[in-house]
């Protein structure tokens, strides 16, 4: 081994106290301790940090780490000094004297790591300074903020480039948990860390079970599977409850503690000293749950989080790939629940089309909350899915030869598949009938649409005659809550649109009429069952379940 890695190892060992670089680090610590520059690409909780922290301490002067998070600075130069290591940040939480005292160590090499944020390292008195003072390295974390299409995006990264161009000797590793194909090519375009090798460490969470169920519809069950889950995974550690609203996060919290959990309610609308206080004794104590909006856990390096639960639709693969990530720390068994249904897609999608942002960002936000339904809906393995998105082969295969990975929901019951083709056409051909008939304006949501296909003669059927329309009743051998899934399935395919402008309505899109000249076939998860089809164990009339052939040709093997 090279004398670098061997300096490594000792700092690793005496500072950090761990046994063995885990992963790509060893290969990243001493790449950087020779001066080399890196990309590194790493899920949250993989250990980004010390592919920086040990390489400052092994090579002379002060590792410069940009970090865009004044929280996340401070725990961690906090954890440092605790260490011994010499580390101060320069953020704008400071005061002028300690600045200035924090400056004059830095300027004398007194300083092992300076983490600063983006905009203050870009100050004509920043850059001075770093004429100045001896450069171990230069650190650039979060380094997906340079993604202008990402959705941490700090437009001060861009300028980030400078670095390279002042200080071509000085090493630099650019380190983020977001490691899609575009992200990566900006980083090393706009960091011009074309040259530099990536590092990438697997993405897998092994010992994370996920599990991801849809909901139905007003259902109140939500709840007490979630109190069972709780019950059955935590044993007295610990679970963070991830919820879409302040308000449901109050609702759950109160109903869990009703319900006799030590539960904890956390979202930016609560007051600080609260909050804190939550955060606090979460992080300290054992046998808690946290209820939560998406507000918290950055930085939260809790090792027993036992579960993980969602109980509405994250907005993007991201995002729920990050707070899943936060179970199972210690590497024992943890679970990730996600309970999601239609009424979280309409609610994102009307919040993503009335936004004001322009339409390119809307597009963007689309398809990454459609890529979230794709894999909520998805009937092949989770694992294999997640991993795909980010640029990860899932190579475990089963005796059919799809992915595999033992420990999701599908893989460890194989869920059956419905041809949904015909359902689709039925509710597709309704729309267009109730166009037809009505001319333009004559347009309605989804209750009226389901009610013609089941065949009710309510007040607004009648009112509309919509009761001649041949599709009214062709639809009948589905119940109410087996068209809902249909139409969310659509919903979330793009095969419908709704038009939130008017309430709600049903809408054609590019795709429909392929499907509904039957030039698409739709393999769905199968209908949620009503308590009489459940009876009879039998699939609906009319509609069959597609073979294990179908299954594999839409799973892509
Ligand atoms: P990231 O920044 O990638 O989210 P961190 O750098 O915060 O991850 O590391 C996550 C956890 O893993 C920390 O508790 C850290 O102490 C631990 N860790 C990192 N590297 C090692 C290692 N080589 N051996 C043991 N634990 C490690
Ligand atoms: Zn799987």
């Amino acid at each position: 081994m090279s004398p670098a890695f061997d300096a490594a190892q000792r700092v690793l060992r005496q500072v950090f106290g761990h046994a063995d670089f885990r992963g790509p680090q060893a290969d990243v610590i001493t790449h950087v301790c020779e001066g080399g520059d890196a990309v590194v690409l790493m899920p949250t909780g993989g250990g980004k940090s010390l592919c920086y922290q040990v390489p400052a301490l092994v090579r002379s002067g002060t590792g410069v780490v940009v970090s865009p998070l004044i929280a996340l600075m401070q725990d961690q130069v906090q954890g440092l000094r605790e260490r011994g290591v010499r580390a101060a940040s320069l953020n704008s939480s400071l005061d002028l004297r300690q600045t200035m005292a924090t400056e004059r160590a830095f300027r004398e090499g007194e300083l092992d790591l300076l983490y600063v944020a983006p905009e203050r390292l870009l100050t004509d008195r920043f850059m001075a300074l770093l004429e100045a003072a001896p450069l171990a390295l230069f650190a650039i974390d979060e380094a997906h903020c340079v993604s202008a299409w990402g959705h941490d995006f700090r437009p001060e990264y861009l300028q980030l480039s400078v670095l390279g161009e002042r200080y071509p000797g000085v090493p630099r590793i650019a380190l983020t948990a977001t490691a899609d194909a575009l992200t990566r090519r900006e980083i090393q375009e706009r960091l011009g860390l074309g040259r530099a090798p990536e590092f990438v460490s697997s993405f897998d969470r092994p010992n994370i079970t996920y599990h991801i169920e849809e909901r139905e519809e007003g259902a109140s069950g939500v709840r007490r599977r979630l109190l069972e889950l709780l019950k059955q995974q935590m044993r007295g550690e610990s679970a963070i409850v991830y919820c879409g609203s302040r308000a449901k996060v109050d609702d759950t919290a109160a109903w869990l503690k009703a319900a006799g959990m030590d539960a904890l309610p956390y979202h930016a609308g609560l007051d600080n000293e609260i909050r804190r206080a939550h955060q606090t004794r979460f992080v300290a104590e054992s046998g808690l749950v946290i209820v939560a909006t998406i507000a918290f856990g950055m930085g939260i390096d809790k090792p027993g989080i036992r579960l993980v639960a969602h109980l509405d639709l994250p907005r993007s693969v991201e995002g729920y790939y990050q707070e899943t990530g936060r179970a199972g720390r210690d590497g024992l068994p943890a679970m990730a629940w996600l309970s999601y249904g239609l009424s979280d897609v309409v609610q994102q999608r009307r919040f993503i089309d009335t936004s004001e942002a322009d339409e390119a960002h809307k597009r963007l936000v689309g398809a990454k909350l459609e890529s979230m339904l794709g894999l909520a809906e998805a009937t092949g393995c989770r694992r294999a899915q997640l991993l795909s998105y980010f640029g990860q082969a899932w190579t475990g295969r089963n005796s059919l030869g799809q992915p595999d990975c033992g420990n999701c929901d599908n893989c460890l019951g194989p869920p059956a598949t419905w041809d949904g083709t015909e359902a689709a056409r039925k509710l597709l051909s309704t729309i267009a009938r109730i166009q037809q008939a009505g001319g333009a304006g004559a347009a309605f949501g989804a209750g009226h649409v389901i009610d013609i296909l089941r065949g009710r003669l309510t007040e607004k059927v009648k009112a509309r005659g919509h009761e001649r329309l041949s599709t009214f009743g062709i639809g009948s051998d589905i119940d109410e809550r087996g068209w809902r899934a249909v139409l969310r399935h659509l919903v979330a395919s793009g095969i419908v649109g709704i038009d939130h402008e008017r309430y709600g309505v049903l809408i054609f899109t590019q795709t429909s009429l392929a499907v509904l000249r039957g030039e698409r076939r739709l393999p769905m998860r199968p209908l949620p069952q009503s308590p009489s089809s459940r009876a009879s164990g039998s699939r609906r009339s009319g509609l069959t379940t597609t073979s294990g052939r179908a299954r594999r040709r839409r799973t892509g093997v």
